[in-house]
């Protein structure tokens, strides 16, 4: 397979852990005999000090001509967020990118690996064999993009925000739901708070009548207030969660404590056509940037996703998945998954057992 990748390394951490997982998709285009074109861009921090701008038409070039975009993280330290490189640098960065490209959802799978329990919040008893959710947030419509006011009336200060949706975005997410979960365990939860809200009607509404086009798929609707408890006392019971924007924004955040590390989670974010941007949870980790400590797996996963989910490469997905669950079933640990923090490995050395294992 011939295909191009817009890599944006972007500031801190994100050079170290994508230099690394450039050497995994090497490794990966060689063992199944693939051509990976990579453009390297640059965003964020270090796109300001050349062009002065934190997303340069360059950069935006780069991503009009790939399939794929596997993005970093951006940013600098968060007591320096007043300084000219790094105001507003995250949003310039993701949101510019959001919008050029009409990002409607965003998926973000919390997998508990069951060699690393230890570092889960959670109860052995309540965890079982691990957990592994994905979430799918709306992130186009909802109470983001409708009307906000603040004015004032019979002398008391007011504020109004308005939630909006169309059937067209409901629909856009459910088949992108339906479609992972038979990928992965043919289950959907559809989380809403249809008792109350006229949007969350309308998506319970959508959300069946797409069901019914995947028969061998089990739709089941859940209230957010619910789902929110059902994350601490059984977490296992899901795979695919399928939400509206605000209620995702929570979950996905809520579910990010279960794996106990930023630096095991990948994310994905999607436009209607399928072109999709790939990236770790985390942002750019100025504390350990630099120190070759970073944990690159979330970074690695990103890519994992991006060849099953943008060029349906399964086998080659797998294949890096697979090789880092052997290395954390063979004891290896980054500072950030150490229970105890002695024996750790740096970010190079677990990109080299992970690549052994592939
Ligand atoms: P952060 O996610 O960068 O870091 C939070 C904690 O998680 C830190 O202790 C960090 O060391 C740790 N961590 C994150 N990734 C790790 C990894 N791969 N390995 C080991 N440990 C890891 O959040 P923050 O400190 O609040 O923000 C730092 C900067 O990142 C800010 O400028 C913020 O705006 C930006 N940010 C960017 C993105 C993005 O690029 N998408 C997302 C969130 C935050």
């Amino acid at each position: 397979m011939n295909k191009t990748i817009a890599v944006l390394a972007g500031d801190g951490i994100g050079p170290e852990v994508m230099e690394q997982t450039i050497r995994v998709l090497n490794t990966i285009e060689k063992k199944f005999n693939h051509q990976f074109e990579v453009l390297q861009g640059l965003i964020g921090g270090s796109a300001y000090d050349k062009f002065g701008t934190h997303f340069p038409e360059a950069t935006k070039f780069i991503c009009q001509r790939s399939h794929a975009i596997l993005f970093g993280s951006v940013g600098g330290p968060v007591n320096e967020s007043h300084h000219e490189k790094w105001k507003n640098c995250e949003k310039n960065s993701i949101l510019s990118l959001r919008k050029e490209f009409q990002f409607s959802s965003n998926i973000r799978p919390a997998k508990v690996y069951a060699e690393l329990k230890d570092i889960c919040p959670l109860k052995d008893s309540i965890i079982k064999n691990g957990i592994d959710i994905v979430i799918v947030r709306e992130l186009l419509g909802d109470i983001y993009f409708g009307e906000h006011r603040t004015y004032i009336e019979n002398q008391l200060r007011k504020a109004i925000d308005t939630a909006e949706y169309d059937e067209k975005q409901i629909e856009i997410v459910a088949h992108q739901s339906f479609k992972l979960a038979l990928m992965r365990k043919n289950k959907v939860t559809s989380v809403d708070k249809a008792n109350v809200l006229d949007t969350s009607k309308l998506w319970r509404e959508v959300l069946t009548e797409i069901g019914k086009q995947y028969p061998t798929v089990t739709l089941e609707h859940m209230l957010v207030d619910n789902c929110a408890m059902q994350f601490f006392i059984n977490p296992c019971q899901f795979d695919v969660i399928v939400t509206a924007n605000l209620f995702g924004d929570i979950l996905s955040d809520a579910a990010a404590a279960f794996p106990g590390s930023l630096g095991l989670m990948p994310s994905a974010s999607f436009n209607e056509k399928g072109f999709g941007l790939f990236e770790p949870s985390g942002g750019s980790a100025p504390d350990i940037a630099g120190k070759n400590i970073a944990n690159p797996i979330a970074q690695i996963m990103s890519l994992a996703m991006l060849l099953r989910q943008s060029f349906e490469l399964i086998e080659e997905a797998s294949c890096i998945e697979n090789a880092v669950q052997k290395a954390l079933q063979a004891g290896y640990r980054t500072c950030d998954i150490s229970a105890n923090k002695t024996e750790t490995v740096t970010t190079e050395e677990m990109t080299n057992r992970i690549i052994e294992f592939i």
